[in-house]
């Protein structure tokens, strides 16, 4: 049955149910919404829930790559590397208006680095067969850089050319979450998760959840629980069983945001090898360049992590050994981070090689943990999850079709539709800034926006893009949604400084 994406319906959906849900998914990250929208097509009764907004935690903050992963080719990890590609090429197929094929250059700085990466990346076209972007190929320095103009040139020999994907993981995110509803699933944001209930026998039986909107307490029954929590999902297993060991370690990943003018063209290129002995990429992407990533361990998650001053000068000091002019800090227009989820494997303490395979533990509770793997791999996570919430509770269902599921665009008709019925709906929000009062009132009618922060962060990218000029447009953005949503000037006077307070993390600070 199709569900409309509509918090109050949701949330009265939750009030009105006298059984149980079949499975309760507690995270709106991509993982957890990859298994609600898993559930759902196979015809489960499936509620989630998100303590912030969706999106809100690591799946808005990767480098946007669906990819195989070449650097874990390096450590030989083949089956890790198929499986991706194989996702690769289902992601573009299922959801093709967010998922596209990028041209990724390696500068080589001698013919030795020519060969093996050339080597490397033929390995990968193979275990690509059949699910090939684009083969692999040497080129000169010469059309190297005809193609990314800001490389340097003195120390080139050559290059590797090769094929990934790349998309916009927070609209792909809301897409999925509205095709799951589409489905059949019931979601809702700014609902945290408080208790796991049990039965007499020690089983789980269902959560209670708060609505952080109101501080209405749900006590919602299910026969299965999936914590899909991301780097908090150790939070979610001690609720569960306060004795647990912990089972993941976080690392926290920088990226810095340029203008485009910095690395002009459309052709990414990947940093392969860098101080700290992982790759960075440079990557085209909305118009902007962005340079990432850091591999910092972290004593422990946070909801809004803060970027190190050592690990922007890394990026800065990094991509400045590859391109013609050097970036600085005052190039740098947005500054985001992100909190991999990474599984321990007790022997190793550096993050860099931690497993990046998903892993799925099952509590003597019947709690069952998701954590690990990659944007790209969500939805064979999802399958594998589902199938083991199946098997454990005796839920009956479908078998999993996802792999032909379509993620369609939520959107683009819509807004055009708005602005056709209202044309001042076409105008600019901010005169820097591509988004229009259509993008908001969209957002806000048809996304579930609560906050200026979904809007600006989210359901647009502005936050990520030009941090400065998403604090000016704040103001114009909560006073399109309060007139949508009916709120009052208080409303959008808390708004404007709660945006202002997260926009500060993505601020270079000069
Ligand atoms: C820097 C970086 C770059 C990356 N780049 C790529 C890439 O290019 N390609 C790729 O394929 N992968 C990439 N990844 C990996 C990918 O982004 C992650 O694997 C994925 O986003 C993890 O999603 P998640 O749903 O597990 O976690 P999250 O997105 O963090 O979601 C967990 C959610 O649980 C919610 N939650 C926590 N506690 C509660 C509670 N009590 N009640 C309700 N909700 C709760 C949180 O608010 C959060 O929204 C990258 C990761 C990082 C860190």
């Amino acid at each position: 049955m199709s569900q409309s994406f509509d918090r109050s319906d949701s949330l009265q959906q939750l009030q009105q149910r006298k059984t149980p849900w079949d499975l309760v998914v507690i995270g709106g990250g991509a993982t957890g919404v990859g298994v609600a929208l898993d559930a759902a097509t196979r015809g489960l009764d499936v509620v989630l829930l998100e303590r912030f907004d969706f999106g809100s935690g690591t799946s808005s903050r990767s480098t946007k790559l669906v990819h195989g992963g070449v650097r874990y080719l390096k450590q030989g990890n083949i089956t890790l590397v198929r499986d991706a590609l194989r996702e690769r090429t289902l992601l573009k197929e299922n959801a093709n208006h967010l998922v596209h094929d990028k041209a990724f250059l390696i500068p080589c700085e001698s013919l030795w680095q020519w060969f093996f990466y050339g080597v490397g990346l033929k390995v990968y076209d193979l275990l690509a067969t059949g699910n090939s972007f684009g083969r692999s190929k040497f080129i000169s320095a010469r059309r190297a850089v005809e193609l990314s103009p800001a490389i340097r040139r003195e120390r080139l020999r050559g290059a590797v050319l090769y094929h990934d994907g790349q998309f916009d993981d927070a609209r792909l995110l809301v897409d999925m979450a509205i095709t799951s509803a589409t489905h059949g699933a019931i979601l809702a944001n700014y609902m945290s998760v408080i208790e796991i209930a049990k039965s007499s026998d020690g089983i789980v039986s269902g959560v209670v959840a708060v609505d952080t909107e109101t501080g209405r307490r749900f006590e919602i029954a299910a026969k299965s629980i999936v914590n899909a929590a991301g780097p908090f999902g150790d939070q979610l297993r001690q609720m569960d069983d306060p004795k647990c060991e912990p089972m993941i370690a976080a690392s926290q990943g920088v990226h810095l945001v340029f203008p485009k003018e910095l690395y002009p063209g459309d052709t990414a290129m990947i940093v392969p090898q860098t101080s700290d002995g992982r790759v960075i990429f440079i990557v085209p992407w909305h118009d902007h360049a962005i340079v990432g990533t850091t591999d910092t361990a972290i004593p422990m998650a946070v909801p809004e992590p803060v970027p190190q001053t050592q690990e922007i000068q890394f990026l800065l000091e990094t991509a400045g050994e590859y391109l013609t002019r050097r970036p600085t800090i005052e190039d740098v227009l947005s500054i985001f981070t992100g909190i991999r989820p990474l599984v321990k494997n007790d022997k190793s303490s550096r993050t860099a090689s931690l497993s990046r395979d998903h892993v799925i533990k099952v509590a003597p509770s019947k709690l069952i943990t998701i954590s690990g793997g990659k944007w790209t791999t969500v939805r064979k996570m999802a399958q594998d999850c589902v199938d083991r919430a199946i098997e454990i509770a005796s839920l009956s269902a479908q078998p999993c079709s996802t792999t032909t599921t379509k993620i369609p665009d939520s959107r683009s008709t819509g807004i055009a539709q708005l602005q056709r019925d209202s044309p001042q709906l076409a105008d600019l929000i901010h005169p820097s800034l591509p988004i229009r009062h259509s993008d908001v009132v969209w957002a806000v009618q048809n996304e579930m926006a609560r906050t200026a922060e979904d809007v600006l962060a989210r359901r647009t990218r502005m936050l990520f893009l030009e941090a400065q000029a998403s604090i000016e447009a704040a103001p114009v953005v909560a006073g399109v949604m309060s007139t949508v949503l009916g709120t009052d000037q208080d409303w959008c006077d808390a708004q404007v400084s709660a945006f202002e307070r997260t926009a500060q993390n993505y601020l270079p600070h000069r």
